[in-house]
């Protein structure tokens, strides 16, 4: 017994403690009213247009043309950007973590252009992550920067993560819901969950009372 209690402590201290987040549908609250804000600003930008199917992607989801979905992007987009609401608990729990000495990426598959916006919006709701970084591969970029544990609403995306050797849990989003259950990937259907997965990973205890083991900050 006492064997395996070193193995753990060794285990949980031999991470670096880097953790890495998507941002749209994991920072941000696309369902706030009920409604995804993607779909409302679309319905509102193509009147008539109707919901097909849940799916991450426009095309799909409503029936646009690639050239439909840029200029509605490049119209709408940086207003949704900016007006989205942040998930509840979100931040609380990375300024925490960065206190604890987390270092905390936040990987997005948004375009480039949109990073002003993007860093806008994180810094007027609070949230001050070690590093942005906007790319499609992110099970790559994670295991370059050595990610532990990321965080993303898009199936495929986990799916890669994963095979990066990466632990991945994949918020709940309408568009996921028919995702089937996956070695390496665990469903998450918030902040609060996301913390329990966080704080069981990194075998931290103490942290009810706000303190976390091995660390000097807290
Ligand atoms: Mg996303």
């Amino acid at each position: 017994m006492r064997q395996k209690k070193s193995h753990q402590a060794l285990d949980s201290t031999a991470r670096q403690r880097i953790i890495g987040f998507d941002i749209d549908g994991v920072l941000t609250d696309e369902m706030s009213g009920g409604k995804n804000i993607w779909q409302r600003e679309i319905e509102a930008y193509f009147p008539g247009i109707q919901l097909l199917e849940p799916d991450f992607t426009f095309t799909a989801a409503f029936g646009l043309s690639l050239e439909e979905v840029d200029r509605f992007m490049e119209e709408r987009a940086p207003e949704v950007f900016r007006k989205v609401k942040p998930q509840p608990g979100s931040r609380e729990l990375i300024e925490y973590l960065q206190d604890a000495g987390f270092t905390v990426h936040l990987i997005t598959a948004r375009f480039p252009c949109y990073e002003d916006v993007t860093r806008e919006w994180l810094a007027s709701h609070g949230f001050r992550p070690n590093a942005l970084w906007f790319v499609n591969a992110k099970g790559a970029l994670c295991r370059e920067l050595g990610v532990e544990l990321f965080v993303d609403d898009y199936w495929e995306n986990c799916l890669d993560v994963r095979d990066h050797g990466i632990k991945a849990l994949l918020m709940s989003a309408p568009h996921n819901l028919g995702c089937p259950e996956e070695q390496g990937i665990c469903r998450v259907e918030n902040w609060e969950e996301i913390r329990a997965h966080v704080r069981e990973y990194y075998g931290l205890s103490g942290w009810e009372r706000g303190q976390v083991s091995g660390t000097s900050a807290l």
